[in-house]
């Protein structure tokens, strides 16, 4: 028997950041899978072709655009293009990211300048376009997606500062627009397999063996707390920071 198809976005417009792969592609993807119309906000042109069209090859509609969140300019445009594509906006995932390896001391100005800005501001500039937008729809939901980093201490200095800041944001813009009908709120992932750590000397199977529950995350993990989140489903939820983490905060 075919399982049922869930719909929860149909007729719903989403922007994800840095979509172009890892867990921004398996969110944009199952957002598209449940109706939604996507836009692949990435910096990279060819990855944000790619998952659109991965998209598109299993019916759903996902555009693909470039979008470098440090540049004002261009997360304006890609506001402007989900809402003119789509007709307006109902859900911001706010996924981009930068993060320096580095302890504090190896860390420059410069370094800390690029994590912040790409990770905090780019959501702060992301927010600010995408607001008016998510109050006209009467339902808006942002999800941004933070880190354990962000809660304790995991290292990653500038990184977790940069998430920690996310995690205030949220708080505060889920004050401020909880009653024009926004909710905003955090997942904070632990340590998810996703292409970063390729080109890394990290042994994730040994980093498993510290989570409670023996395994690390998939972009499935985030993305299925992303679709909550986003969904009418959450409605009365904001301003929380929801960790999918395999225990690691709870067990630190
Ligand atoms: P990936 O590096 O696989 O994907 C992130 C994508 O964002 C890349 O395509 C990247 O391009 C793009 N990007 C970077 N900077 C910008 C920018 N300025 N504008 C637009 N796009 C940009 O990351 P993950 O999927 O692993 O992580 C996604 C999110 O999950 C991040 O917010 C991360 O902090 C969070 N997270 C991930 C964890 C993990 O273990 N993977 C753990 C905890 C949190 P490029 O490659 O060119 O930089």
């Amino acid at each position: 028997m075919t399982p049922p198809q869930s719909t929860r976005f149909e007729g719903h417009a989403a922007l994800v950041t840095g979509a172009g792969r890892g867990i921004g592609a398996e969110i944009a993807r199952r957002l598209a899978a449940e109706g939604a119309q996507v836009l692949i906000a990435e910096q990279d042109p060819e990855r944000a072709e790619r998952v659109a069209g991965a998209i598109a090859d299993l019916g759903g509609t996902a555009l693909a655009h470039p979008c470098d969140v440090t540049d004002p300019d261009s997360v304006r445009e890609a506001v402007r293009h989900a809402v003119t594509a789509f007709g307006g906006l109902d859900v911001l995932v706010n996924n981009a990211y930068r993060c320096s390896p580095g302890t504090f001391d190896e860390l420059t100005d410069e370094l800390w300048v690029r994590d912040l800005d790409t990770t905090l501001l780019g959501a702060v500039r992301c927010c600010r376009e995408a607001m008016p937008h998510l109050v006209a729809s009467g339902h808006g939901a942002v999800v941004n997606i933070g880190s354990v980093n962000g809660e304790q201490n995991f290292g990653g200095d500038a990184y977790s500062a940069a998430k920690a800041g996310l995690a205030s944001l949220t708080r505060t813009l889920a004050g401020a627009y909880g009653r024009r009908g926004v909710r905003v709120n955090l997942i904070a992932p632990g340590t998810i397999r996703t292409p970063v750590w390729d080109d890394q000397t990290t042994d994730l199977d040994q980093v498993a063996t510290h989570y409670p529950l023996g395994r690390v995350g998939t972009p499935a993990d985030v993305a299925a707390a992303a679709l909550f989140l986003a969904s009418t489903d959450a409605s009365w939820i904001t301003g929380v920071t929801l960790p999918v983490d395999g225990g690691i905060l709870m067990s630190n």
